[in-house]
């Protein structure tokens, strides 16, 4: 499925896109302002990464700021990376959530 929208055979609104990296809107938001982060390669799960991921995994976390400052919650988001069944991953291909515009709570769910 985020293959597709990498690939732009699944329509999305796009807010940032490289060579490496696409960052969508998630279209169930859980927050004022919820994005998802991708590598366009397929990475099934967080657990699959490897040593050769390792520039892609960093631009994902230089997009998700860059995006916080040009959405205006520089000042408090949150990253989520669920991980397994268990931990609430429903898409098999690795995303990032960025969430902001509102208080979160600690311990997350
Ligand atoms: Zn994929």
């Amino acid at each position: 499925m985020f293959c597709k929208i990498a690939n732009g055979e699944l329509k999305s609104e796009i807010l940032y896109s490289d060579e490496e990296v696409v960052a969508f809107k998630d279209i169930n938001p859980q927050a004022p302002v919820h994005v998802l982060v991708i590598p366009r390669k397929h990475i099934s799960k967080h657990s699959e990464i490897t040593q050769e991921d390792q520039a892609v995994i960093g631009k994902m976390h230089l997009v998700a700021k860059k995006l916080a400052e040009d959405l205006g919650i520089s000042d408090g988001y949150r990253l989520v990376i669920n991980c397994g069944e268990r931990a609430g991953q429903t898409v098999w291909h690795l995303h990032m959530h960025l969430l902001g515009g509102r208080e979160f709570g600690w311990p997350p769910g």
